[in-house]
């Protein structure tokens, strides 16, 4: 089943006068969603036990969870300590995906390649990624779960959409996170319709397969860029930058792909995810 929901609560969960996570499944279901993504990108500082209440909550509200770890992840870089401490990072996130028990995806950015040519840093990161996954598995960590490495918006970091399929091909527990935005950012503005949406699908179903891909996870936002990249996040309401929602919601119909799709529009995240949910409704009617 496709779902839709925001990352974190935006400007309209302060503004109506909540304030605490306890109080984010009720909110959530409120505004007609189903999704709910929550970013330790900062930092994995939370109690099990909230985590584990929460998820009660989710779960009561049938609202499924996804987590981002932590932004210092990076498998792309030379130092031993600093692979050690990123697979920590996505060991951690899948307790917290325990934790909260209704949560069954992990969105993390694979690493950047700073001084190192890209070829060599992304088969560093590849290769340790691959046994990462290894171990995971022995551990029997990963039943139920998907980790998704995201498509980033800046030309230093391992994640253009093809980087990203051709990860997951190190094991079935890897399934990409298509942030829209980034991919936006990063080609310039190349996402102009259906076709270039269906491009990139297509490419991941060719790899991936149908199942796994409609197991991926999709972040959406309009993005600001220039020759770099990324600048920041947007809301619906830019009409300079893009990419538009339309097209990726009708090829998303078409396909029948049951992704999460999740909002990260500058603080109207909740709103979005709707906008998006009730485009993708309507389309399904007909
Ligand atoms: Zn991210």
């Amino acid at each position: 089943m496709i779902r839709f929901g925001p990352s974190g609560c935006g400007e309209e969960f302060l503004e109506e006068g909540y304030a605490s996570l306890l109080q984010v499944p009720d909110f959530i279901k409120s505004k007609g969603l189903n999704a709910f993504e929550y970013s330790f990108g900062h930092g994995y500082r939370m109690r099990e036990e909230l985590a584990r209440t929460a998820g009660k909550l989710f779960q009561k509200n049938d609202i499924k969870v996804s987590i981002h770890a932590p932004y210092y992840i990076n498998f792309a870089n030379p130092e031993e300590e600093m692979y050690q401490k990123s697979e920590g990072y996505l060991r951690t996130g899948i307790k917290f995906l325990r934790y909260f028990g209704n949560a069954d995806h992990l969105v993390f950015h694979t690493g950047s390649c700073g001084k190192i040519e890209r070829k060599q840093c992304i088969a560093l990161a590849t290769k340790r990624l691959e046994e990462t996954m290894d171990r995971f598995e022995e551990e029997k960590l990963l039943e139920g779960i998907w980790l998704c490495p995201e498509t980033m918006g800046k030309p230093l970091q391992i994640g253009t959409y093809k980087e990203i399929v051709d990860l997951c091909k190190l094991n079935s527990h890897l399934v990409p996170t298509f942030d829209f935005g980034h991919i936006n950012a990063l080609t310039q503005g190349s996402l102009k319709g259906k076709e270039e949406y269906k491009h990139i699908l297509d490419y991941a179903i060719e790899i991936l397969g149908k199942d796994r891909v409609n197991n991926c996870h999709i972040h959406f936002s309009k993005i600001q860029y220039g020759e770099k990249g990324e600048i920041r996040h947007l809301n619906f309401e830019d009409e300079i930058y893009g990419p538009d929602y339309e097209p990726l919601m009708e090829v998303l119909a078409d396909y029948n792909l049951e992704a999460r799709v999740i909002s990260e529009s500058a603080g109207m995240q909740p709103r979005d995810a709707k906008i998006m949910k009730d485009f993708y409704d309507k389309l399904k009617k007909h």
